[in-house]
């Protein structure tokens, strides 16, 4: 304001100086028009003076001037010097940022609105062999497995897709797409290798270990049913024991049986076919009932006659287990539904069961391996912990899905639901 004040007293003062001039010579007005002009030629002078320091870059100190200029001067200054030091900050900030994703294990790529690779860090050049020039190219021109492909064009967060590294087929990629912008992702690759053999590794053992006993336990079991054939001049104590003893030694088989088609389930490519399911279901019914050895509870619905494209043994086995689990799990006396039914673009298998049910903090882990809830009761029901393990398997090899409901002492229902991609 001070700079600004010391202008208008200047022009204040030169005005004054004219008039005072004109009493002498007269042309006032003349002289007002002069000082006029020399003033707006000054301030154009001083705006081209300020102009081409702009234009310079404004890098080196501003010409010297005074008043209201020095002051604009001074301001344009003293933005630029901290629009400078900003600047400065930001590309420390990015540089750590490069730092610290270029230090990063995993690969990271940031994908534009088409899936063009806009950047990416060190590790995606040997995780997934991106190159310098691959910038700018769709990642699904350099990356072709299907898998990825469909996993790309979904784009869904929660998901994550497992594949063989593209640069190396030893290693395991863990997969996953973020969204950060909203026409921009990043993709974030994860070697999960070392985890894949270890769980290969765990999975080699139990396979080896189930082979091992299986050969050991049939001879063991054979030798216990002639000891039982033998049982004439027995004592009851070595009756009870021969007894005990072949029911613990059928229990391990079934265990043995139960990792074994686990196994398979995890390696092994299934053989897909047509499967009748009103076939199949009877027949599962029929044996489930005649194991009861009572008079058959089980209600069979079936309300459509879609069948399934699958692997008839693997689904014979989930849905053996289902209802053999509803009988188990249930009253004597009580009905257990089976019901195949349409709904929507989906086919069901309910089994509905008015049994003891399942709470709801059990129900997302009654499906792990190993898993029978309450304690107290598994020494009461036969069971290895691996039924419903099978099913999961089974199922996510058929693209369907398991789900259950439950409420507790009323019953539980389990629905097993196979998408139209499998119809037949
Ligand atoms: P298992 O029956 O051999 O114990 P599963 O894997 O088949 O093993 O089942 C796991 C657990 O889930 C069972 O121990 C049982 O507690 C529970 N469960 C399964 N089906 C039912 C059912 N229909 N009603 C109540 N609980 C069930």
């Amino acid at each position: 304001m001070a700079f600004w004040n010391r202008d208008l007293l200047l022009l204040t003062i030169t005005i004054i100086l004219a008039a005072v001039a004109s009493s002498f010579i007269g042309h006032f007005l003349y002289l007002l028009l002069i000082i006029c002009i020399a003033f707006i030629v000054r301030q154009a002078f001083l705006l081209k003076q300020l102009e081409q320091w702009l234009k310079s870059g404004a890098k080196s100190n501003y010409p010297a001037s005074n008043g209201l200029w020095e002051e604009i001067y001074y301001h344009i200054f003293r933005l630029k010097k901290a629009n400078k030091k900003r600047k400065k900050q930001l590309s420390r900030i990015i540089d750590q940022f490069r730092k610290s994703t270029a230090a990063l294990p995993d690969a990271v790529v940031v994908l534009g609105d088409h899936d063009e690779i806009s950047w990416f860090n060190n590790a995606a050049k040997q995780i997934l062999g991106l190159k310098k020039r691959d910038r700018g190219q769709r990642i699904p021109n350099l990356i072709r497995a299907p898998a990825f492909i469909e996993f790309l064009n979904k784009k869904d967060a929660e998901s994550i897709l497992s594949i063989k590294a593209p640069a190396n087929e030893n290693v395991t990629l863990q997969i996953k797409i973020v969204n950060f912008d909203q026409n921009a992702h990043l993709l974030v690759a994860h070697d999960v290798t070392f985890l894949k053999n270890i769980e290969r590794m765990r999975k080699d053992f139990v396979d080896n270990i189930s082979h091992e006993l299986r050969t050991p336990l049939t001879v063991l079991k054979g030798y216990l049913e002639t000891l039982e054939d033998m049982d004439d001049d027995h004592s009851p104590l070595l009756t009870h024991s021969l007894q005990q003893m072949h029911h613990q030694t059928l229990r391990m088989q079934h265990l043995v049986d139960d990792l074994l088609l686990l196994a398979n389930l995890e390696t092994k490519k299934a053989q897909n076919n047509r499967v009748e399911i009103k076939l199949l279901l009877n027949q599962i019914c029929q044996e489930s009932s005649a194991l009861e050895q009572l008079n058959s509870r089980i209600e069979l619905f079936v309300d459509s006659d879609i069948n399934i494209y699958g692997n008839e043994q693997e689904l014979r086995s989930a849905f053996s287990n289902i209802i053999i689990n509803a009988l188990k799990y249930s009253p004597e006396e009580s009905i257990i539904t089976v019901q195949w039914y349409q709904s929507g673009q989906a086919v069901f298998l309910d089994i509905t069961d008015l049994g003891e049910g399942i709470s709801e903090l059990e129900i997302p882990r009654i499906t792990e391996r190993f898993y029978r809830s309450n304690i107290q009761r598994q020494h009461e029901k036969n069971g290895t912990g691996l039924g419903l393990a099978i099913v999961k398997h089974v199922l996510s090899r058929h693209n369907a899905q398991l789900k259950i409901t439950s409420d507790l002492g009323k019953g539980s229902c389990f629905s097993c639901i196979f998408p139209k991609t499998r119809f037949c």
